[in-house]
């Protein structure tokens, strides 16, 4: 506010100058699984007895304090002790007090191993429900939750090894800090396959391993890329005599000694900054063999099958995490007079994001079932996992950057501003699909399981047509991978083109099935015909658009 003076304008001084105002509140407070999407979901998978400690992950996880720790877990990130101050060497990692704070509630609520202890069907489908809800909240320690879910079923290659480590990987209880497994009340479990000169072709690898007279093994050489180095054993790939085989590495040996586990660095990363992620060296380390020497890949390939499940969980949760926001900040910003939920082109925008969002948590979930189901011997389901874990992992992570940055631009300049969250959930997008194969892996292995396991075909092929008839834009599709399927020639070459093509009609399957009509109608609309941009918020004209957000998680 102005007077002027003469013919000077003066500035007031009881004008304030510091008023805000059309500032979207924080979402906070909330019950992140109260989530229609993800509700139905954990019912259909066979988990409803979960229900009401969903509610309570997902209460925890949309608290202020959770909030805070997630924030404080990032910005304070571990730091490396290589030395102890008379130079002996400790290699310990130390953490900032909030991701302990995380890691206990992941491990107190059942989300690392504890499905494996678990005789209830649905098991892993509560776990993988409480996974996607707890992990929204901070993407980063999910890592080592994950990797010790994981191990588990690779460990029982060596029953002996199984039997003794096993009720600790399953335990309930975080407790941290390196000491012999056997005094502790719960372990945590990593992996160390990549090395320098090459990931994803572990033929490479050079780290050696030698019997020792008392059985045990010694293993000499380096790893690249080596997450959680504080947690307590990991399962390693080495060169032995025989082959490529899989070892258990601990940190600390079951006499209460440091296993030599030199940490050279830690990782700079792009995101996932609350993880550290390290390169280790080993000289004369003890190991265990775990399944049969020479056959380390297939051994450690069963936990590299339950992280690929965590990469699709993850993503579904980082879509849906971001999505929350953008839907929450459209309700509460108004432009020209009108808050942006109301605006056309952004509802279309909103509607477009919660469609991929319901895509991805209805195949995650789904994933989740079969991979419960296939533990209790349905051999089916074991099929159809095959190929639904590698075209989801690539499929679901492959979308999730672009999904994250569209969320993010719906915030306009505040979503690029780190206090808003979202910068973390963007940074945190590609990794999904780095890790565990990245996309071009995946969709080589879909190729692999197609060529070498024509049941795991069959089964997905009974799962898509179990809605035969139901939409023909969903039959058309369909029609047209199979015959993509039947054209042997340059398969690698279109491979990304077939496996996107897979994932789309399981997802429209599924949500023609399952979803209310308006969200299967947009989706098959939109993802398997018509008239459609390659950008989010090009839902074709006369979609319902009011159907579609219906979905968003409740009090957005
Ligand atoms: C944050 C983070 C944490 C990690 N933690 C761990 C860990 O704890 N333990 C661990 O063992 N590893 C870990 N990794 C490593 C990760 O698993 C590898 O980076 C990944 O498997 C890819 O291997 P690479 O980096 O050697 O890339 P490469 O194998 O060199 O692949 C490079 C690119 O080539 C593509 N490609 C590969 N083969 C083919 C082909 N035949 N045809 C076409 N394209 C191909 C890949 O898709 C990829 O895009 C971590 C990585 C990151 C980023």
């Amino acid at each position: 506010m102005t007077t002027t003076a003469g013919n000077r304008p003066v500035s007031n001084p009881t004008a304030r100058t510091h008023e805000v105002t059309n500032q979207t509140p924080p979402l906070v407070g909330h019950d992140v699984a109260d989530d229609p999407v993800l509700l139905e979901g954990v019912r259909r998978e066979g988990a409803e007895w979960y229900l009401d400690d969903l509610h309570r992950v997902g209460r925890r996880t949309g608290s202020e304090e959770v909030q805070r720790w997630a924030e404080e877990a990032n910005r304070h990130e571990p730091e490396l002790r290589t030395h102890d101050r008379y130079g002996n060497r400790v290699d310990e990692v130390d953490f900032h007090p909030s991701y302990h704070s995380l890691m206990n509630v992941a491990i107190s609520e059942g989300l690392a191993g504890a499905p494996w202890a678990d005789e209830r069907p649905g098991a892993h489908v509560a776990r993988a429900a409480g996974f996607m809800v707890w992990s929204s909240a901070e993407a980063g320690h999910g890592c080592p939750v994950s990797m010790t879910y994981a191990a588990v079923p690779a460990l029982r290659n060596s029953p002996e090894l199984a039997a003794e480590y096993e009720p600790l990987l399953t335990s309930r209880v975080y407790d941290p800090g390196l000491r012999a497994p056997g005094g502790k009340r719960g372990i945590l479990a990593g992996m160390g396959m990549t090395e320098k000169q090459g990931g994803t072709d572990v033929r490479t690898n050079t780290t050696s391993a030698v019997e020792a007279a008392d059985g045990s093994w010694r293993l000499r050489g380096h790893k690249w890329f080596t997450s959680a180095p504080m947690n307590d054993l990991f399962l390693v790939l080495a060169q032995a005599p025989g082959g490529l085989s899989c070892f258990l590495v601990p940190r600390v040996l079951p006499d209460g000694s440091r296993n030599t586990f030199r940490i050279q660095r830690l990782k700079d990363k792009l995101g996932n900054r609350s993880n550290a992620s390290s390169e280790p060296e080993f000289d004369d380390t003890v190991a265990w063999l775990v399944g049969d020497e020479g056959k380390g890949v297939r051994t450690i390939i069963d936990m590299v099958t339950m992280t690929r499940l965590d990469c699709i969980l993850g993503s579904a949760s980082g879509t849906r995490a971001a999505l929350a926001q953008a839907a929450h900040h459209a309700r509460h910003r108004s432009v020209f007079g009108a808050e942006l939920i109301d605006q056309p082109l952004m509802r279309n925008v909103l509607a477009d994001l919660a469609l991929e969002s319901e895509a991805a948590t209805t195949l995650a979930l789904r994933v989740a079932g079969a991979t419960d189901r296939a533990q209790r011997g349905d051999a089916g389901e074991r099929a159809f996992l095959r190929l639904a874990t590698a075209v989801g992992k690539y499929w679901v992570c492959k979308r999730q950057p672009s999904a994250v940055a569209e969320a993010l631009e719906c915030l306009g300049g505040n979503g690029y501003d780190e206090a808003s969250g979202m910068p973390r959930l963007y940074r945190e997008a590609p990794l999904n699909g780095i890790w565990e194969g990245s996309g071009n892996v995946n969709a080589l292995d879909v190729l692999r399981a197609l060529g070498r396991e024509p049941e795991s075909l069959e089964a997905f092929r009974a799962e898509v047509e179990a809605a035969a008839g139901a939409d023909a834009r969903l039959d058309a599709a369909w029609r047209e991978v199979r015959g993509e399927l039947a054209r042997p020639e340059d398969a690698e070459l279109r491979a990304r083109r077939l496996v996107e093509r897979l994932a789309l009609v399981l997802q429209g399957s599924l949500l023609v099935r399952h979803a209310p009509a308006p969200v299967a109608d947009a989706f098959c609309a939109s993802r398997l015909a018509g008239d459609r941009g390659l950008a989010f918020g090009t839902l074709p004209a006369g979609t319902d658009l009011a159907g579609v957000l219906e979905r968003l998680p409740a009090g957005l």
